[in-house]
């Protein structure tokens, strides 16, 4: 389950049973029906909590805006795909001139060679530098990366996305998003 944050949402951060989020990318969050819904099942402890309460005749509870799970959830090492993710990988700059605006994506070898749509062979590109290698391979056009494409693994997109932080963060999810921040070299 995963949904965009905003603060209309009332979005809970969904932390693992030792506390540490389920996911980063993307953030694991619970719109605020879920989380009722996970409290009721007895899923999850309430960590934190918004000011705001839903009510209903029988009960009133304020939505939680921390939860952790009970049960252990073993996390997964290799992140999702996504377009936000290449992005995060190559640190939101073009992977040819190192520019950071008008950022598209670019196929190492270009589709209409057999390129496929995978890690390993899509970078980030601004739409200049796209259109100026349009569907040579990397030797013609005299292009290479700045890094070969490859498939990080959450905690290599961990470290680049506290360069990146979220649009929205409520301020009861900040301890639990960075709290390891100073054990980084
Ligand atoms: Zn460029």
């Amino acid at each position: 389950m995963s949904m965009h944050a905003s603060a209309k949402n009332f979005p809970a951060l969904v932390l693992n049973a030792d506390f540490r989020p389920l996911s980063y990318y993307p953030l694991s969050l619970w719109n605020w029906q879920e989380t009722v819904k996970a409290v009721f099942l007895d899923r999850v402890n309430i960590v934190s909590e918004y000011d705001r309460c839903v009510r209903s005749p029988n009960f009133e509870m304020r939505l939680p805006s921390v939860v952790s799970l009970k049960t252990y959830v073993k996390p997964a090492l290799y992140p999702a795909f996504t377009r936000f993710n290449v992005f995060l990988r190559d640190k939101f700059s073009c992977q040819y001139c190192g520019c950071k605006s008008d950022l598209t994506f670019d196929h190492l070898i270009p589709r209409s060679r057999g390129g496929q749509t995978r890690w390993d062979n899509v970078v980030t590109a601004c739409a200049p530098c796209n259109l100026a290698k349009g569907g040579l391979m990397p030797e013609h056009a005299g292009m290479r990366p700045m890094q070969w494409p490859y498939r990080p693994t959450v905690f290599e997109l961990h470290r680049n996305g506290r360069l990146f932080p979220p649009n929205y963060l409520h301020e009861s999810w900040l301890d639990h998003l960075y709290w390891d921040t100073e054990l980084e070299p």
